[in-house]
């Protein structure tokens, strides 16, 4: 079995696609199969790789193996959800404790309550909460919500802010960001998003001259969990614009909530949004999501018992599996953790020991690229030293064939990532993860410079 502990022996001689099909068999095996099945053979655009996609096994803390055998430091984490590691024993014990009872009453549970207590005791914003089935339900019921409680139609975005993949979430998510990021999108859709830079004086441009906006949705940690940092005090000069001009603020929390502290990154900058989307860490990992927000704006989804409202000015809203017991279950076990801060310090002081490896490896290297990251999360830039004035079309558009044999040759060498240049670290990580990993790090880049896929002396090809 290949291991972290020997993957040294490694051989230079061959290429990183070379390396990564010998030592993937079974993945490359099961890729037709996958073909014959699914689009492209995944199950989400992102888990699409070139030859084929790893097909992964199981994980535990900070590692995971795939059906080759395998192991990996991971710094996907499943997708950033997981910020006590994989099989985290509370959550895989809430888990088994809630399996015998059944999966699904389509009816309120106690654990529900208790879940929904947690978040209100966690997020500053949280005076009412809906449990919804993802990130992306999160993002569209807030929408609705903003264009319900203020009458309003147009959502305000920013180019390359990721909020999920439904009609809404979509326009401006890849450059060019006039050109939605998917055909299939009605024109009402797309008339009803508004997207712009993040600028704030645009912004403030738009509120002044359109009396149509509902609301300004945002990723507060900046595109893609940071890989597109905001200026500093963006995210509160959103806040004072949408009070200001009435609009509602829905902060997208599905990977800064629980991650950035307890309280996600509104506890952080001390801002309280009106309507913020919560996932991933939310549920410990399983499928779901959460809309939570002040009463005042919330109250749109409430059933007043006057018939007129309720069915004509009211937000509906539905799910079959919304707060389910096995999501609830672990929920409530991983924000019992979460709680207490400790897995968010761990995680960001692993992140911050990375970074500053990193950083050491590419000036060592002399390689133009950095190396950035706010809370548990790091991306590496190739193509300049510095991202300083670089904007989300440059910083998103690394040449592919450098993500790729970026992501492989890592991989090669017993370390995933969560996109292909981005990762996350989770509070069961160690110092010995983090050397083990820069290890390989160091590896790839070498191994890049003798394929040409980066030069020495600061330019890549
Ligand atoms: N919002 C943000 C900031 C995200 O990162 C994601 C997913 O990565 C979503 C929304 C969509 O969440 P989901 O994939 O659970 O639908």
């Amino acid at each position: 079995m290949a291991t972290p502990q020997n993957r040294k022996e490694e051989s230079m001689a061959e290429t990183i696609r070379e390396a990564y099909i010998r030592r993937n068999p079974r993945s490359a095996e099961l890729y037709p199969k996958f073909q014959a099945v699914f689009p492209t053979g995944v199950s989400h655009d992102m888990r699409v790789a070139d030859p084929f996609p790893l097909c992964m096994a199981r994980g535990q803390g900070a590692r995971k193996w795939d059906v080759d055998g395998n192991e990996y430091i991971d710094f996907g984490m499943g997708s950033a959800s997981l910020l006590l590691g994989h099989a985290h024993p509370a959550v895989v014990d809430a888990l088994i404790k809630a399996a015998p009872d059944g999966s699904h009453f389509g009816q309120p549970i106690e654990a529900e309550l208790e879940w929904g207590e947690r978040v209100h005791s966690l997020i500053p914003c949280a005076e009412k909460t809906r449990f919804v089935g993802s990130g992306a339900e999160a993002t569209m019921l807030a929408m609705r919500i903003a264009r319900g409680s203020t009458g309003k139609e147009k959502i305000i975005r920013w180019q390359s802010h990721y909020h999920g993949w439904h009609d809404y979430a979509m326009p401006g998510t890849l450059p060019p960001f006039n050109v939605p990021a998917s055909v299939g999108i009605p024109r009402g859709a797309l008339e009803s998003v508004i997207v712009l830079p993040p600028d704030l004086d645009a912004l403030e441009r738009t509120l002044a001259t359109h009396t149509d906006i509902a609301g300004i949705i945002t990723e507060g940690s900046g595109a893609s969990y940071g890989s597109v940092p905001l200026r500093p005090g963006f995210v509160e000069g959103v806040r004072q614009l949408t009070e200001r001009y009435g609009v509602v603020m829905i902060l997208d929390e599905v990977i800064t909530g629980f991650r950035w502290s307890p309280g996600g990154l509104q506890q952080k900058l001390g801002i309280i949004p009106d309507l913020c989307t919560l996932a991933k860490i939310l549920t410990g990992g399983l499928p779901g999501g959460a809309v939570a927000g002040r009463d005042e704006v919330m109250h749109i989804m409430v059933r007043t018992g006057d018939a007129q409202r309720d069915r004509f000015q009211r937000v509906s809203h539905g799910g079959t599996f919304n707060a389910n017991p096995y999501c609830a279950a672990t929920g409530n076990a991983t924000l019992k953790i979460v709680a207490t801060g400790e897995m968010q310090e761990q995680a960001d002081r692993m992140a911050e020991r990375l970074r500053t490896g990193l950083r050491k490896l590419i000036d060592r290297h002399e390689v133009a690229a950095c190396v950035y990251g706010d809370a548990s999360t790091f991306h590496v830039y190739f193509g300049s030293s510095s991202i300083e004035g670089l904007d989300a079309h440059t910083l998103k558009n690394i040449p592919e064939e450098i993500q790729n044999g970026f992501r492989q040759a890592l991989q090669v060498r017993g370390v995933d990532l969560m996109s292909r240049c981005s990762g996350v670290l989770s509070g069961i990580h160690t110092e010995a993860d983090i050397d083990a990993s820069l290890w390989a790090f160091d590896e790839a880049i070498k191994v890049m410079l003798e394929e040409g896929l980066l030069r020495q002396g600061w330019w890549i090809p």
